[in-house]
């Protein structure tokens, strides 16, 4: 077993090529540290002009279209992210779940159309409030990552990052006894999909990670790396997490 910590920042709807000096930080912060995995998943319009000055990151997308090709108006192929630069791609995450009413089928098709594309891929899974209250978080999220796991899903392209909806761009966190139940239950679950590839599959924590937390929270036993909104748009914001991996 030998996870390499993986920390990826998600800028969403965020990022004008005003903040591309950010990229290229964040490009020599991974220079830095290089004992972690480090990339940026950009918006889509930054992608081509960050490939060439992301120094030792990676440049992601933050969701694909399922299809190839054909009559999507406004839709993005993997093979299109991959031409412009990016090498992974977020699938299911919650604003998406949320927003465009994403199903569980739909991620594993998105994220099997991204490997196609010859793209890595962290899929993401979570909670909602009323479920962490009802005390079924385990549960529930096992079953929705069971759901949403692709044919021949396997750890040298796939991620999955834990994110309860709750956590994110909130600033609360569950607690680090939460957070480590939540990642051995993710890691079982795998390991009766998918066998021991379970134990090299990376999961990453994500929802209001930043550097205050990042240090706890990456030396829980299960928790591989992180998945990174609000405090990856800047390298000074980003600096301490990923020094913490
Ligand atoms: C996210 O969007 O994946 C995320 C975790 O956001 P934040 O870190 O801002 O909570």
């Amino acid at each position: 077993m030998s996870r390499r910590k993986l920390v990826v920042g998600n800028w969403k709807m965020n990022g004008l090529r005003a903040q591309l000096g950010e990229v290229e930080a964040i490009g020599g912060l991974a220079r830095d540290y290089p004992a972690a995995e480090v990339g940026l998943c950009l918006p889509a319009t930054l992608i081509s002009a960050a490939d060439g000055m992301k120094g030792a990151a990676f440049i992601g997308a933050q969701d694909c279209h399922m299809k190839e090709s054909g009559a999507h108006t406004g839709c993005l192929s993997a093979a299109m992210l991959a031409e412009a630069g990016a090498s992974w791609t977020i699938v299911g995450h919650s604003e998406r779940r949320q927003d465009q009413g994403e199903t569980d089928a739909d991620i594993a098709a998105k994220a099997l159309a991204a490997k196609a594309a010859g793209l890595k891929v962290i899929l993401c899974v979570g909670e909602s409030l009323d479920v962490r209250d009802a005390g079924d978080a385990e549960a529930v999220v096992s079953a929705q990552l069971i759901a949403s796991l692709p044919e021949g899903a396997a750890s040298d392209w796939l991620a999955i990052a834990y994110e309860p909806i709750w956590a994110i761009g909130t600033g609360r966190i569950p607690t680090m006894e939460a957070v480590a139940a939540m990642h051995a239950a993710l890691r079982a679950a795998l390991a009766s999909r998918i066998g021991p590839d379970a134990d090299e599959m990376r999961i990453l924590y994500g929802g209001s990670m930043n550097g205050d937390n990042a240090a706890e929270l990456l030396a829980l036993a299960d928790v591989d790396g992180g998945l990174i909104g609000g405090a990856s748009l800047t390298a000074a914001k980003f600096a301490p997490v990923i020094a913490a991996a």
